[in-house]
Formats: C-alpha cells, sequence, structure tokens
C-alpha cells in the first residue's frame, strides 16, 4: 500500500560508489536528488580499493578529492612486479615511479571501500540529497514516467523523477527493468582478496605485484601497516581458500622466494572477510534506455585483475553529470549516446588489458613460466607491447586503438597462447 507520492529530478537505486558520488555532484549543481540503498550499514564485502591515477584525475575534475584525502586516501608512488622470472635486484631496477605519470596526480589512491562508500553518503546530504539507507524490496518503473516504489521503515512509498540512475551494482535491479543485456565472458581464473593490518615492515608507498608457483599476487598499502591483499590463482582449485583455514591459507600462499617483504605479509593480521571471485569481464551495449542510466558495475564491469572498476564509475559519474547538466530534455535517452559510445571503447580496451593481464599472470606451471619470461623480453625489446596495461594506470584514453588487437598479444606471447585462451582450455 503506497503511503506517499514524491517528485524528484533524479532518483538513483543505489548508494555505494557511483550512487553516492553522483548524489553529490547532481546534489551540488542545484538538482533534487533521492538516493536510495539497500544496506544499512557498508561493510567489506571485498571490493575495490585502489583507484588507478585517471580515476584520481575523475575525483579531482568531481571536485571530491580533497575529501577523499581529508578521509584518509592514501598515495602510492611506486610499483614493482617481483616474479619467479627474474631476480629480486631486476625486479627492482625496473621500479615504475608511479608519481611521475600524471601531471598533479601523486600515484594511484587507496583508500577501504566502505570508507569511499559512508564518505560519499555524507557528502551527497551534505550536498542536500535525500539518502535513504535499509531500503528494500525496489521496484524500478521506466519509460516516458520514471518512478520506484520501495519499503523503507516499514512502510511502502513511491516516488517519481525525470530519470532514474541504476548504480545498484552487478545484479543492477535497474538493468533489468531497463530490459539491457548484461554479457558476460568466461572466467579465466579465480580472485581472491582480503585487508591485513599489522604489515610491519612492507614499505607504505610500494604497491606490488607478481607471479610465483600457482599464485599471481598483489599488494596495495594503505598506510599505517593495513593492505589490500589479493591472490589470482587456478580455476581448478576452487577449494583452496574455503572454510575457516581460508584466511590463513591465503597468508600463507604468500611465503615466495622473490617477494622480499613475504614475512611482513605472512605475519599480518586478517583485517576483513577472505572472498573469491570469478575473473570476468562484463558489459552492456547500450547503458540507458527511456527513462533510465546505468553507471559503474551496474552498466557491466571490468575484471577485476586491473583493478580499473572505481575510476571506471567515476568517469560514469563525471560523463552522466555533464550530460544531464547540460541537455533539459531527459526525456530523449539518445542524450546518452555519446557516454555508450565512449565507454564501449573504455570497455573493450580494457577488456583487452585484463586478457593480456590474465594470460601473463595468471597461468601457472613451467610452460606459463617460460612464457611470461618470453614475454617479459619482448616487452623490453619492444616497449609499445606494454602500453595496454600502461593504459590501466594512465586512462585507456591515452593509449591509442590499435594496440588493444589480439596482434599485441601474439607479439607478446605467440598465437598458441591466444588460442588457448580463446578456447577456454586453460580452465
Ligand atoms: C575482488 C574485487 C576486487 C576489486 N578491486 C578493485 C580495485 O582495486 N580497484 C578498482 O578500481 N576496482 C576494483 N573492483 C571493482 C569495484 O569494486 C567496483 O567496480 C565498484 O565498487 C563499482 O561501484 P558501484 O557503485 O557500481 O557498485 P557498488 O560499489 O557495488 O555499489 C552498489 C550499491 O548498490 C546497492 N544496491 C544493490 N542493489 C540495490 C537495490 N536493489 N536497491 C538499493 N540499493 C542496492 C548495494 O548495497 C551497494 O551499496 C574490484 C571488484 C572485485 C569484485
Amino acid at each position: 500500500m503506497a503511503t506517499e507520492e514524491t517528485k524528484y529530478d533524479v532518483i538513483i537505486v543505489g548508494g555505494g560508489i557511483g550512487g553516492g558520488a553522483l548524489a553529490t555532484v547532481l546534489a551540488r549543481a542545484g538538482k533534487s536528488v533521492l538516493a536510495i540503498e539497500k544496506s544499512t550499514a557498508y561493510r567489506d564485502r571485498v571490493r575495490g580499493e585502489w583507484i588507478a591515477m585517471w580515476g584520481v584525475e575523475e575525483l579531482k575534475t568531481l571536485g571530491l578529492y580533497d575529501d577523499f584525502i581529508a578521509a584518509g586516501g592514501h598515495h602510492l608512488t611506486r610499483h614493482i612486479n617481483y616474479s619467479d622470472e627474474h631476480t629480486q635486484e631486476e625486479s627492482e631496477a625496473a621500479e615504475i615511479p608511479l608519481g611521475a605519470m600524471t601531471p598533479g596526480v601523486p600515484g594511484p589512491m587507496t583508500i577501504g571501500h566502505p570508507a569511499s562508500c559512508n564518505l560519499l553518503n555524507e557528502l551527497a546530504q551534505k550536498a542536500g540529497a535525500t539518502v535513504l539507507r535499509g531500503v528494500d524490496d525496489v521496484k524500478v518503473n521506466v519509460g516516458e514516467s520514471p518512478s520506484v516504489s520501495y519499503l523503507h521503515d516499514g512502510s511502502w512509498h513511491d516516488a517519481s523523477a525525470r530519470i532514474i540512475v541504476g548504480a545498484d551494482g552487478r545484479g543492477s535491479a535497474v538493468r533489468k527493468a531497463l530490459g539491457i543485456e548484461l554479457h558476460i565472458d568466461e572466467q579465466h581464473h579465480l580472485f581472491s582478496g582480503m585487508l591485513v593490518e599489522n604489515a610491519t615492515g612492507f614499505p607504505d608507498d610500494l604497491q606490488v605485484t607478481g607471479s610465483e608457483n600457482d599464485v599471481h599476487f598483489l599488494v596495495f598499502p594503505q598506510g599505517n601497516g593495513r593492505a589490500r591483499l589479493y591472490l589470482g590463482y587456478p580455476s581448478d582449485q576452487a577449494k583452496r581458500l574455503a572454510g575457516d583455514g581460508g584466511p590463513q591459507a591465503f597468508l600463507d600462499a604468500f611465503k615466495l622466494k622473490s617477494l622480499p617483504y613475504s614475512d611482513a605479509i605472512v605475519n599480518s593480521t586478517p583485517a576483513g572477510p577472505c572472498n573469491s571471485y570469478p575473473n570476468q569481464d562484463a558489459w552492456t551495449d547500450k547503458p540507458y534506455a527511456q527513462g533510465g542510466v546505468l553507471i559503474g558495475d551496474a552498466a557491466g564491469y571490468n575484471d577485476p585483475i586491473i583493478g580499473q572498476g572505481l575510476s571506471i564509475t567515476y568517469r560514469d559519474v563525471r560523463i552522466v553529470r555533464d550530460i544531464l547538466l547540460a541537455n533539459d530534455h531527459w526525456t530523449n535517452p539518445d542524450i546518452f549516446a555519446p557516454y555508450a559510445e565512449e565507454r564501449a571503447e573504455r570497455m573493450r580496451k580494457l577488456r583487452f588489458a585484463a586478457k593480456m593481464q590474465s594470460i601473463y599472470h595468471n597461468e601457472f606451471g613451467a610452460e606459463a613460466t617460460a612464457r611470461r619470461k618470453r614475454a617479459s623480453d619482448r616487452r623490453t625489446e619492444d616497449p609499445t607491447l606494454q602500453l595496454p596495461l600502461i593504459a590501466t594506470l594512465i586512462g585507456p584514453d591515452k593509449v591509442p586503438a590499435p594496440l588493444f588487437d589480439d596482434s599485441v598479444l601474439e607479439k607478446l606471447f605467440g598465437t598458441p597462447a591466444i588460442e588457448e585462451f580463446t578456447s577456454g582450455a586453460h580452465l
């Protein structure tokens, strides 16, 4: 039974990263905004906590950067890839100075996902948006007169708006209401994450990736001994990190010869859940329809192996904000056509970069190690082969489109590896 009806310029379903950021910037621009969020408290669900330099640039453009720094945003300034195909000295000689790659950006930023959501939620309310938490059973109606109904505080509510934004993550209800199909890649490997504290001795300014034995390992410090750790591992080891022993098994996997700070990680303290996800990419052809537009994971999500989801989401927020502020005719869905076109190419490039990273770091065994060594040598001979991965730091728009092509993978890895990836034979 509906008890009230309220009219807004914009209703945003989902008050996480994308929803909180868009609610803030639209409310700051004078729009009336209702954001409805399912959870009553943001919990660590093992989500993105590393923002690439191009995502930090987006935070600056959105006017959110100073708020993130004040809330504990921590910059990393160096990257080292420690892998079994190189000695530690060789790896350190190839250190990447992250602080020197994007003018005005000291490097990628790390900050907890719940902390980011809390911050954006507060900023949205401060800017004048109505933000409701603990909203359930959301029903979305799109078309020429968009509206939502939802359960909140024990009663039903209706609200209408000029447009509905779906910022409700991977399983988006708004995407379903808009009738938009999600395309999902095959899983390549498994990917697990855990937050730790007391990683004493691990340099706070250094991010590390690498592969050894049957793991791809990643370490992203957040300051004061906190770090977000990730592990890529083969799909046939689905039970490897399951159950009560999972967190310890996760830490033990960092006992690695190639990682000089291995002890600091192995002896750190779990500070959150240890969850695993399939490594796969998902996309939509057109993230809008009459009455609604999708942003962030709802519009299609990149394979988490290259940590792009936050940067993708902040760019979505900026583009959708600019379109809404520049147009009065929100009933015409085609105002979002430039967004769809830009996003499709952005996601194509990042899907390619994730595939490159998956073959390079997340195939295991003697043959894969030898291939990694060969690919590393080829990248040294021809640095352009490295550019699709550099795009994940500086932004996909800054690297020319022809480099995101299977011919580049063939140069790096040879034809059999590509055929194997495409056929799923490594699974
Ligand atoms: C293992 C893993 C590691 C990752 N690592 C990184 C990384 O290092 N860097 C990076 O940039 N990205 C990373 N990502 C991706 C990143 O976390 C996401 O792309 C990003 O959080 C997307 O933001 P969002 O706002 O679209 O979705 P979310 O952050 O998921 O927010 C969606 C919100 O919608 C709410 N919601 C859902 N359904 C409803 C509903 N029906 N009604 C109301 N509310 C609803 C949810 O409660 C949630 O708060 C990672 C992802 C995974 C899985």
